[in-house]
């Protein structure tokens, strides 16, 4: 068992978070944690709150017991004993109860939040850091124009020097390509000139937010040649991407242009598509597919989707996730689900006699932790390997 009130850890190892993000370091008013339960960019309607949603009931079974509730307390009574604990003490709680040992974080983020480091800190666990790709491009070209105006050719030199340099301690690169253009994207690696006139009208015009469709792919290319896993944003995310162009079977081109790169691509969130992305890492021996996010969202229904998930994806193509950001509740939630939904299908398949114990132990073992030990070369056991991230 992990801490009271929390889910059974069964027959699992210490789980693999390989797609998750820091928390806050301090403490959100109600209507600022009540929009971290949701993807949604603005207030709830009127009349409506974003409590009333599965994540929001998610938080209400998981959270309360590990702060001294009873579970479903209403979420007023849980926010008010919350701010009498101070975010510290509600993080070491909330995380130290969730049983993962190894957080894959994305820095890629703005706000003030815990880095890879401190998040696992408080769990009890190791973290290493995730490297969203458009986040540093966009840094690098701030950080070249404070010198004064930035010539294309030093930006791209910079830019391949960066990617380089953030392979020999990242786990991974992470590109939100889904956000900035849609997955629709030319297949192929564009040419060095193709790049430096992208990479001189996106410097003229300031270098506001990456959504260059050349730069975009170059940054992609550029992080498959380091070899690191390459995670892809696909599926839902928060309104400012369109859901009909985030469909991972766009990336249909772009996946057989890189099956022998050497280079594996992490699919993650998927939803609504997760049996589109089932299917490309089903064919594509190269790629894989995260079940976090979509499982927080879908809350009660998480078995359903998961079940979903196993039936095109072999099972040492799935991983484990939580997609957590902002409020430690999510990492509770997310961990709590995937148990929770992962122990429901295979006492089911097992009691069936579909299954056998042994396969669905090995199975579950593998969705939770060995698939992204292996994929990102983590070593086995409690730790991480390679320098542990001092929280960027
Ligand atoms: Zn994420």
């Amino acid at each position: 068992m992990t801490a009271a009130g929390g889910p059974p850890a069964g027959d699992l190892p210490p789980l693999v978070d390989h797609h998750c993000h820091g928390v806050l370091r301090y403490e959100p008013d109600a209507a600022e944690f009540a929009g971290l339960l949701t993807e949604a960019d603005r207030p709830a309607a009127a009349g409506t709150t974003f409590f009333d949603t599965q994540t929001g009931f998610a938080v209400r079974r998981w959270c309360p017991p590990l702060l001294g509730l009873p579970a479903h307390c209403p979420p007023e009574r849980y926010l008010a004993r919350r701010r009498e604990l101070g975010p510290e003490a509600v993080r070491r709680r909330l995380l130290s109860a969730t049983g993962i040992g190894v957080y894959l974080v994305d820095t890629g983020l703005p706000g003030d939040l815990t880095g890879p480091a401190e998040t696992a800190g408080a769990g009890g666990g190791t973290g290493r850091e995730v490297v969203r790709l458009e986040t540093l491009a966009e840094r690098l070209a701030a950080g070249l124009a404070a010198n004064g105006p930035v010539v294309a050719e030093e930006f791209t030199a910079a830019l391949d020097r960066a990617v380089r340099a953030a392979a020999r301690t990242a786990a991974a690169f992470k590109s939100v390509a889904a956000y900035r253009h849609g997955l629709a994207l030319d297949p192929r690696p564009p040419g060095p000139d193709a790049v430096r006139t992208a990479a001189r009208d996106w410097l003229a015009a300031g270098a506001p937010r990456l959504t260059d469709p050349v730069l975009l792919r170059h940054l992609i290319w550029l992080a498959v040649a380091t070899g690191r896993p390459l995670q892809l944003h696909t599926g839902f995310g928060d309104p400012d991407l369109r859901l009909d162009r985030a469909d991972p079977a766009l990336l249909t081109d772009l996946l057989r242009a890189t099956a022998d790169t050497g280079t594996d691509v992490v699919l993650l969130h998927c939803y609504p598509y997760h049996r589109q992305a089932a299917y490309l890492a089903a064919v594509f021996p190269h790629v894989y597919a995260d079940v976090g996010l979509t499982l927080t969202h879908t809350g009660a229904r998480a078995a359903a989707v998961l079940a979903e998930f196993l039936e095109l994806a072999p099972f040492g193509k799935l991983l484990f996730s939580t997609d957590a950001y902002g409020l430690p509740e999510l990492y509770v939630v997310g961990s709590a689900l995937f148990r929770t939904a992962l122990a429901e299908l295979l006492d089911g398949w097992t009691a069936s006699g579909a299954w056998s114990a042994a396969d669905a132990r090995r199975v579950g073992a593998m969705i939770a932790a060995g698939n992204a030990r292996r994929v990102y070369g983590l070593e086995d056991g409690g730790t991480a390997d390679g320098p542990e991230d001092g929280g960027r």
